[in-house]
């Protein structure tokens, strides 16, 4: 079978690859999608950061050339003995894989699992004809669901368990900082919000997308614009901000921004240390909560079942790109910025 493999920074192959061979509780998928993400671009141009090039995944045990791909749809075409009964269905894979028995599984917080690890990035993963998974990790794809749309499942499951873990109660204002590719499916998740929502981007773009997702009111902003900017362009009292922008002092930013007794999710993963004055967070009472990943058994049902009622693959911009094609059509552009929308990888078109 053709898989896209990951062997260093800037070496990704398209080459044969044994097919995977199911253990017990898994099924192999025949790929119909695999979407590209801000990750897999990283792990590209900059990693490896979580691939195991070099040394054994400690949950995975994977070791070496990784097939990327976490965000993929299929059939199951086989399966081990304990999972016979997904043969033939459609699925989405939440691809994080976890063990069900340790304190956070039992919990219910599956995605801090003691020993998670994601398909697509700690072992092989979707960028490929076939897949091998956990049946675990998948959900059946509804009838009315169609394939591109269900191919968005993970990562709006991703942007549900953020919206999830900001807590925002009827008629709150809610500002979307960032709305690159995890901040548009945190914006698709708040789907059913009756307050306001503002979102800020450098991008207008991304902005017109934001406003076909239902942003209430959009604002362009500059890449030096400070946090008094901000508060000129939204004077009114920020009940909940979303810091998805990623940008360095974002966080100094956000928390600024909340309203006294406000909540700051924080989404993007900013490496570089950032100053924070945390006694004026203390004295105005701020919440900050963080999300990462997605619980599969619960978030990933939940994207479907919006897929299925609302499809979002128009208001994002969808482009679908052979397998072959990957690095120049897909990875390349991603990591130059160059991309407006979501990028779907489909291994079918070789
Ligand atoms: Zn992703
Ligand atoms: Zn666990």
């Amino acid at each position: 079978m053709r898989a896209g493999v990951l062997h260093a920074p800037h070496d990704l192959r398209v080459e044969d690859r044994p097919e995977p061979v199911p253990g017990a509780a898994d099924v192999v998928i025949e790929v119909t999608y695999n979407g590209l993400c801000g990750t897999d671009a990283t792990e590209y141009s900059k990693g490896p950061m979580m691939v195991p090039l070099e040394k054994p995944h400690p949950g995975s045990g994977h070791v070496g050339p990784t097939t990327l791909g976490h965000e993929f749809i299929g059939t199951v075409v086989d399966a081990g003995a304990d999972a016979r009964d997904w043969v033939g269905k459609r699925v989405a894979s939440g691809a994080g894989v976890s063990c069900g028995r340790c304190a956070w599984c039992r919990r219910g917080r599956t995605n801090l699992c003691a020993s998670y690890y994601t398909l697509g990035l700690s072992t092989h993963g979707g960028l490929a004809e076939l897949v091998a998974a956990p049946a675990s990790t998948l959900v059946e794809i509804p009838d009315g669901c169609a394939d591109l749309e269900a191919a968005l499942a993970q990562p709006l499951a991703v942007g549900l368990h953020g919206v999830d873990r900001a807590e925002i109660a009827p008629g709150q204002r809610v500002v979307l900082l960032g709305a690159g590719a995890i901040g548009t499916f945190i914006l698709a998740g708040l789907d059913g919000h009756d307050g306001p929502v503002a979102v800020v981007d450098i991008d207008p773009g991304r902005l017109a997308s934001a406003r076909a997702l239902g942003a209430t009111e959009t604002h362009l902003i500059g890449r030096d614009s400070t946090l008094d900017d901000l508060r000129d362009l939204m004077p009114d009292p920020v009940d909940v901000v979303i810091e998805s922008s990623g940008v360095p002092g974002a966080a100094a930013r956000a928390l600024g921004l909340a309203a006294r007794g406000g909540r700051v999710l924080l989404v993007s993963l900013v490496k570089t240390p950032q100053e924070l004055v945390l006694s004026d967070v203390v004295l105005r009472e701020v919440d900050v909560v963080t999300t990462v990943a997605h619980v599969c058994g619960t978030d990933l049902p939940k994207a479907l079942d919006l897929l299925t009622r609302t499809p979002l693959s128009g208001a994002l911009g969808v482009t679908t790109v052979p397998l072959e094609d990957v690095v120049a059509a897909g990875l390349e552009p991603l990591v130059a910025g160059t991309v407006g929308g979501k990028i779907l990888v489909d291994p079918r078109r070789g």
